[in-house]
């Protein structure tokens, strides 16, 4: 029986979200290296954070998550005052869609983009616009000339998933200051930890009030499972989205976690260093064995293949062996597999499996 009620229009748009696979049906010992998650989990000191908040269980968290934003402003010099944090950077990005953007305007990425930025545009009633990459990087040009009157935001995750290229500031910077009036540029910062030496955009987005910054704690932080995302930008941007963000929209143990998280910059600064190194043997391998990839500066690489089904077939493989990638055909890229860098052995069994598949060995 169907009820006869109706969705909002672009509602029904919407192609349900697919996270990496977790699990190869009838094996418990598979290898995941689909969702870019961090090799070596969380920090200790997060752990005993996430510990210590059972005790607290029975108290409603704060409403203002004002310790969390302290600290965030003191690791990364901000006005913690221009600081909103969510349920991951997913419910940041939904915010700004829901505050700004409605039926007849328009949301521009690129043709590689992040996946969140389609939904929530439809989901708050808005029209995407995809524009072209170069060679699988963002083309500030291309994105300038699809900007018009009905542009309210530019999302531009920098480095970007799933290609693991960027762009520099002064790229960024050119695009801020190109946009039409009453747009914004937003910046996804998912992976900017992974990048010695960037800030994200922070700077950017303190200096020019149309740059908004957004950051996770999913990615370098090991804390995908735990949700927790943050935003940053003009003052009067955040008291917009703070009239709708939900007043315990984040727990006590997801706001303590968090806390001790940021404030543990050196196991920030040992997995970036990790990730570089087994970066590196990641992609030299799989080029040694025909299998090129772009330069990425995040945790992953996006191996390219001859063709979708060389691709797709290299995948079957990998599961059959246990070790479960990300497809990216839902990225506009159906001949290239994106592949986390994990721990060391994780890197060099799939570069293994890999060689032997383009071999013809599988
Ligand atoms: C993983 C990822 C995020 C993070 O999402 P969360 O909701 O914070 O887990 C945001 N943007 C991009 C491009 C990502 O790959």
């Amino acid at each position: 029986m169907a009820s006869s009620i109706k969705p909002q229009p672009g509602i029904m748009e919407i192609a349900l979200y697919q996270g990496g696979q977790a699990h190869v049906p009838g094996r418990t010992d598979a290898i995941k290296l689909s969702s870019n998650e961090n090799p070596f989990g969380a920090s200790d000191k997060a752990r005993e954070a996430f510990s210590r908040a059972v005790h607290s269980l029975h108290r409603y968290p704060n409403t203002d998550h004002a310790s969390l934003r302290q600290a965030i402003g003191d690791v990364h010099g901000l006005d913690p005052a221009r600081i909103i944090c969510g349920v991951g950077s997913d419910e940041i990005i939904h915010f700004l869609c829901q505050a700004y953007v409605g039926p007849r305007d328009e949301v521009v990425f690129t043709e590689h983009g992040f996946l969140m930025y389609r939904i929530s545009t439809y989901a708050a009633g808005g029209t995407p616009v995809s524009v072209p990459e170069r060679e699988r990087t963002t083309d500030v040009d291309a994105i300038l000339a699809a900007c018009t009157k009905k542009t309210k935001l530019v999302f531009i995750a920098n480095p970007n998933n799933p290609t693991g290229t960027m762009i520099g500031l002064a790229e960024l910077e050119r695009l801020a200051n190109g946009l039409p009036k009453g747009a914004l540029l937003v910046v996804d910062g998912a992976y900017a930890e992974y990048v010695e030496g960037y800030d994200g955009g922070a700077e950017l987005a303190t200096r020019l009030p149309n740059v908004f910054m957004t950051r996770t704690f999913s990615k370098i932080y090991g804390l995908g499972g735990l949700r927790i995302g943050w935003g940053y930008g003009a003052q009067d941007v955040i008291d917009v989205l703070n009239r709708i963000r939900g007043p315990f929209n984040l727990s006590t143990a997801q706001l303590e976690t968090a806390e001790a998280a940021v404030r543990d910059q050196d196991y920030v600064k040992k997995c970036r260093d990790e990730n570089m190194r087994l970066r590196g043997i990641l992609a030299e391998a799989l080029a040694e064995k025909g299998v090129p990839s772009d330069t990425s500066t995040a945790n992953f690489v996006l191996a390219r293949f001859g063709s979708a089904e060389e691709a797709e077939a290299c995948d079957d493989y990998l599961k059959s062996e246990g070790i479960i990638v990300r497809r990216v055909g839902g990225y506009n890229l159906p001949h290239c597999l994106r592949i986390t860098v994990g721990d060391e052995p994780s890197c060099r069994r799939v570069a293994h499996l890999i060689g032997v598949f383009k071999a013809g060995g599988a």
